[in-house]
């Protein structure tokens, strides 16, 4: 089964971790910019990071048989410090038009804040704008209060939510996100958010449309194999090989796809070359 990471942040993990993915299968990740732990004082710094990305983080998973793609925006974090913010939209539109780069995203909220707020609605016209999906992180702290304001930003924007990605569900919100026509990601990550088998439960109940499951490994303690787990879980659990592929490939390509950069890859073109994109 091929399988996709939609969201990892490879910038923080080692090569070897690219090998043992590989290994695991999967053939495809997308890694959002982030918060890298220590905030960000200049424009300059963000831009190298998104360089990274584009340039040597491809280059590093393509070594490995995996097509690495990105999402480029200022994180909910550090859209508290509302003038730098402002200043990296500005030079980051350049990179939207870069053919690694899928989606704006991760943007939303972290302490639900009125700057972040705003930040968030900025990126979400200059996403719709450029004709680009969003991704959108929801908090880690209140985080039903967090996905439903999200949600409420969406619906007073009447945006197209077919092209949203609403990530980091949880029992809690999995239903408003669901609501909402968004597609819905599930973070299995130790500690902090899902374990394989809390996702499982929520994929058996809910089904797989519109699903997607992803490791957002990272600096913290995370695990880059914790989708090939949770399909592994979901199988012995008794999902189906369709759904399954589904999860793992189908729907995060699909989505992905709408920003016209990712090939489509679905049942019958299975000997599409690697890296072609
Ligand atoms: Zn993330």
């Amino acid at each position: 089964m091929r399988i996709c990471d939609p969201h990892i942040h490879m910038v923080s993990r080692v090569t070897d971790d690219y090998e043992r993915m590989a290994v695991a299968g999967i053939e495809m990740v997308v890694e959002p910019s982030f918060w890298l732990g220590e905030p960000r004082k200049h424009v300059g710094t963000f831009l190298d990071y998104f360089d990274s990305l584009v340039h040597f983080e491809r280059e590093r998973a393509a070594r490995y048989g995996i097509r690495h793609y990105c999402t480029i925006s200022v994180n909910p974090r550090e859209a508290n410090n509302a003038k730098l913010a402002r200043e990296v939209l500005k030079k980051m539109v350049p990179y939207l038009k870069d053919p690694s780069v899928v989606a704006v995203g991760e943007i939303g909220f972290d302490d639900i804040t009125s700057p972040e707020e705003k930040i968030y609605i900025e990126q979400l016209e200059i996403a719709a704008h450029h004709k680009l999906p969003v991704l959108i992180h929801t908090p880690h702290k209140r985080k039903y209060e967090g996905t439903k304001r999200n949600i409420d930003i969406l619906k007073k924007m009447k945006y197209d939510c077919r092209k949203v990605l609403v990530d980091h569900n949880t029992e809690e919100t999995i239903e408003i996100s669901l609501a909402s026509g968004a597609w819905c990601g599930h973070t299995v990550y130790p500690v902090t958010k899902l374990s394989p088998e809390r996702a499982a439960t929520i994929l058996l109940t809910h089904g797989v449309e519109r699903m997607m499951i992803n490791s957002s490994a990272d600096w913290g303690p995370s695990d880059c194999l914790s989708v090939p787990k949770t399909l592994l879980e979901l199988k012995r659990q008794g999902m189906s090989r369709r759904d399954l592929e589904r999860l793992a490939w189908d729907n995060p390509v699909s989505f992905y796809a709408q920003s016209g950069k990712v090939a489509e890859a679905g049942k019958g073109r299975r000997q599409e070359r690697v890296g072609e994109s």
